[in-house]
């Protein structure tokens, strides 16, 4: 089994439409049942495209952040150069990097358990 996914979003920096690669009728099988057990929203990680900075370039982004152009309230920017606080940009609502690997060793521990994994032998 393998996570995977390309490009992250040029705004939040969180993976951009990440996948589970698998081979075999049971491993499939058991990851469709570990996402019905434990299930993980990614809709928000989905890849979109928009125009970012000046000119025409345009670069991927996530859903949410597609959605809700982060903007910071002039409290923030005014906190940020007092030095009180360094991100102001809000919390984007996709799964972070931190989170997918989470989940994703999650499903790993439990194929060791039914012995779906086998270890590598020394020999
Ligand atoms: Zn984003």
């Amino acid at each position: 089994m393998q996570l995977s996914w390309y490009s992250i979003c040029n705004v939040c920096n969180v993976p951009l439409n990440p996948k589970i690669c698998t081979r075999g009728k049971d491993n499939k099988n058991f990851v469709r049942y570990y996402k019905h057990i434990r299930p993980i929203f990614t809709y928000n990680n989905e890849k979109f495209y928009s125009f970012m900075g000046s000119g025409i370039k345009v670069k991927p982004i996530c859903y949410s952040c597609f959605t809700h152009k982060p903007r910071p309230s002039l409290e923030a920017l005014r906190s940020r150069e007092l030095g009180q606080c360094r991100n102001v940009l809000p919390k984007s609502k996709s799964k972070s990097e931190k989170e997918i690997l989470h989940w994703f060793g999650g499903l790993i521990r439990e194929a060791n358990k039914r012995g779906l994994i086998k270890p590598k032998s020394t020999f």
